[in-house]
């Protein structure tokens, strides 16, 4: 299964730039889940699933490397983002670059996407119906990409994939093995670039924030608890006598 051999190698391995190939390990990677990633994409860029469809210039997917061990998912796309149909272009992506350099990687290296894949008009907030009608397509790019640590900025990205209604404000920081779909991910929620880009005090919490990924990056995780059993409806025996046992 994709991803398997990837694990447990060091860092400097795991995430691989631009899905460029280092090592014969790398290279057993399957082609298909690209293949299939991409051809998601295509399936959902007519998507109108809610009412952003009306309002969108297309689709936002999302971007970077399909096999990253690090995925970020932040809240919906913005004027820039609309436009040019790729996630954090604008301001906020200039800081999440600006992040990644830090700690020495690229947005090459990493998967970008967002709660919601179309701009929600001047940039409001994204509704409860908006979320439930997309939540699917962030849990499929979950899925194919099988990113080991998924960083959430923000809020809204946060609360679905924690499933908890805590705020960022008091779980920043704060990583938290979870189940997605059958694998075991680390959720490691952040301030969102955009809120840091204006207020000094919250960006030296998330440069701090951001400097611990190498190591979460590094850990070993539990595996997923197997699910329950589904309960056969398999008829009981029958008796001993009708089986000419005695
Ligand atoms: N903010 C987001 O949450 N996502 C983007 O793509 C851009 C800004």
């Amino acid at each position: 299964m994709a991803g398997q051999g990837r694990r447990d190698r060091p860092l400097s391995v795991r995430v691989r730039p631009g899905g460029v190939v280092h090592s014969p390990s790398v290279s057993a990677v399957p082609v298909e889940r690209l293949d299939e990633l991409q051809a998601y994409a295509e399936a959902v860029a007519g998507c109108t699933r809610c009412r952003l469809a009306q309002g969108r210039t297309q689709v936002v997917f999302g971007s970077g490397n399909p096999h990253a061990d690090l995925m970020f998912v932040g809240e919906a796309p913005g004027f820039h983002e609309d436009k040019q149909g790729v996630p954090f272009v604008g301001q906020a992506g200039k800081l999440l670059e600006k992040l990644l350099a830090g700690i020495g990687l690229s947005r090459q290296d990493v998967y970008i996407a967002n709660v919601l894949m179309c701009r929600p008009p001047g940039n409001r907030d994204p509704q409860p119906d908006e979320i439930e009608a997309c939540e699917r397509h962030l849990f499929r790019k979950l899925e194919l990409i099988e990113p080991v640590v998924v960083a959430t900025l923000g809020n809204f990205a946060t609360k679905l994939l924690s499933g908890r209604p805590l705020g960022i404000t008091r779980v920043h920081g704060q990583e938290q093995q979870t189940t997605i779909g059958t694998r075991s991910v680390l959720l490691y929620p952040l301030y969102h670039p955009a809120a840091a880009l204006y207020t000094p005090a919250m960006l030296k919490v998330l440069e701090s924030d951001f400097a611990r990924l190498p190591e979460l990056l590094g850990r070993t995780l539990e595996p997923a608890a197997a699910p329950e059993p589904e309960l056969a409806l398999v008829p009981p025996p029958p008796p001993a006598e009708q089986l000419g046992l005695f």
